[in-house]
């Protein structure tokens, strides 16, 4: 376990204030300084690669191209797409006002929102913490940044490296757990960006609303994955298993379990076993495989397979000292089972037989919205009766996970699997108040008369 220096309470409260201070003395404002600090950030990411490597090794034995792909090549996209179309972004968007209007000026101008806190998750646990802030910096605030303890190494790193390329009088890292973050919570911010589990989620909401903060919360749940009959199965269990060992399965938008045509199953688990074992090998052996985070969230897990009254058909083996649990696939698992209940955010795969996608469909919205949903088929028909008849935060059919990545679209929940969004230019619009402006000139007062008192028939009528 890492040295994590939790920062003392009695630090928090200066440090916000330093920030507020920061805000109002309008540092952050110039475009060309954000600028600066987005390439700070890039810098950070592109001279400490081995050091990143490290420490995501020690927080999850997380290997390097799943780092590569899911963290750092982002981070250093982000930023270089923030710094490319930075004006743009920021420059203020003319409307039209009709008539009334003609001889004004109407705009919308894209304004900072103040000081704000961004508190990360552990599984991808440098880029849903420098991924916020990156957009946060861009439009202008000061930022707080609380790592998640969960992932000590890379929070350490952050706090020890972040400071030599960003600015601290505009950005700053506090560490701790919940009394930390409770503590924090006590203070005024502009806006809350909340990476995490639902339960503090509405920690966080509860908090912010005694200040009226406003909130971006991007939570988790049970992301489905449909398999429809005319799929291909063997680049459908590829893709699945692909996606779903990817971080050893802790991935907010994984495939949370699938929904099968009854018939498919057997020849999906066959072809998911060989890929598997083209992927891995032994998975405990393999540099490919990541760990879970924790005995805790091991326990967990082990708890999960210990009480489900399916089928292991794939994996299964666990080994507490090594925190290894091997990819998983679980058959014949009903409906109030565990592994169709809670979030799995681990290697277990359960697959739910149906005899329609209907009924898929009927126990999908039965439950929360998940953050994700997935699709496979090429049956237009069938695509868009899942996806007319579904909710969930964002949707990819034919493949999974690759909506991160594309950061022109919105990444975000909806209803228990979260608010808001970010990514790209919803970033910055994320962290920015649209603030709406009319200008005109003190000439054309007599044009003003009609709205002034004496009120009468004739103006009215006018
Ligand atoms: P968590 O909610 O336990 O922790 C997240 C953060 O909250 C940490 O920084 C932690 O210090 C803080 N925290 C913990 N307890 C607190 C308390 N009592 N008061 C105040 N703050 C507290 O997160 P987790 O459970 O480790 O993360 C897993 C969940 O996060 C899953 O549900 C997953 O789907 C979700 N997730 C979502 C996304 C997304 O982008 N939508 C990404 C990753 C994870």
């Amino acid at each position: 376990m890492a040295h994590l220096a939790y920062t003392p309470l009695s630090e928090i409260a200066t440090t916000v204030q330093d920030l507020r201070a920061t805000f109002s003395s309008g540092l952050t404002r110039p475009l060309s300084y954000r600028k600066e600090q987005l390439k700070g950030i890039h810098n950070f990411i592109a001279e400490n690669e081995a050091r990143i490597r490290e420490a995501a090794f020690l927080d999850l034995h997380k290997p390097e191209q799943e780092l590569t792909l899911g963290e750092t090549a982002m981070i250093k996209q982000e930023c270089v797409d923030a710094i490319k179309h930075l004006d743009q972004w920021a420059a203020p968007k003319k409307v039209s006002g009709g008539l009334v209007n003609t001889m004004n000026t109407l705009e919308v101008r894209k304004e900072p929102l103040g000081t704000v806190l961004v508190i990360g998750a552990w599984n991808y646990a440098l880029n849903l913490l420098i991924v916020p802030a990156l957009g946060a910096i861009a439009a202008g605030n000061t930022v707080l940044l609380k790592p998640s303890e969960v992932a000590p190494h890379t929070a350490a790193l952050v706090t020890e490296l972040l400071p030599r390329y960003v600015d601290q009088r505009c950005c700053r890292v506090v560490n701790g757990a919940a009394e930390e973050t409770t503590e924090l919570l006590t203070h005024r911010f502009d806006h809350i960006f909340y990476t995490g589990s639902g339960n503090v989620g509405r920690i966080i909401m509860t908090a912010a609303a005694k200040h009226l903060t406003p909130v971006t919360l991007e939570l988790g749940g049970k992301s489905p994955t449909f398999v429809a009959k005319d799929a291909n199965i063997n680049v459908v269990a590829r893709r699945v298993a692909g996606s779903k060992f990817f971080n050893c399965g802790q991935s907010c938008i994984a495939p949370d379990y699938l929904i099968v045509e009854r018939g498919l199953e057997n020849d999906l688990v066959k072809h998911m076993k060989a890929h598997l074992k083209e992927f891995y090998g032994s998975a405990q052996t393999s540099n490919s495989y990541a760990r879970i985070v924790n005995r805790s969230h091991f326990n967990r897990l082990k708890r999960m397979l210990e009480e489900t009254k399916g089928t292991i058909v794939i994996g299964g083996e666990m080994q507490e000292d090594d925190l290894y649990i091997a990819p998983t696939v679980v058959t014949n698992v009903q409906p109030g089972d565990s592994l169709l209940r809670d979030e799995i955010f681990g290697p277990i795969l359960p697959i739910l037989v149906v005899d329609s996608l209907k009924e898929g469909v009927d126990f999908v919205n039965e439950r929360d919205q998940p953050l994700a949903l997935y699709v496979f088929s090429e049956d237009k028909k069938v695509i868009s009766s899942i996806l007319d008849n579904t909710r969930s935060g964002s949707v990819v059919v034919n493949d999974m996970m690759i909506q991160f990545m594309a950061t022109n679209l919105p990444f975000g929940g909806t209803g228990p699997s979260g608010f808001g969004n970010y990514h790209g230019q919803r970033s910055f619009d994320t962290f920015s108040h649209e603030r709406s402006t009319i200008i005109k000139n003190l000439g054309m007062e007599r044009a003003n008369n009609l709205r002034y008192p004496p009120y009468s028939e004739k103006k009215l009528s006018w």
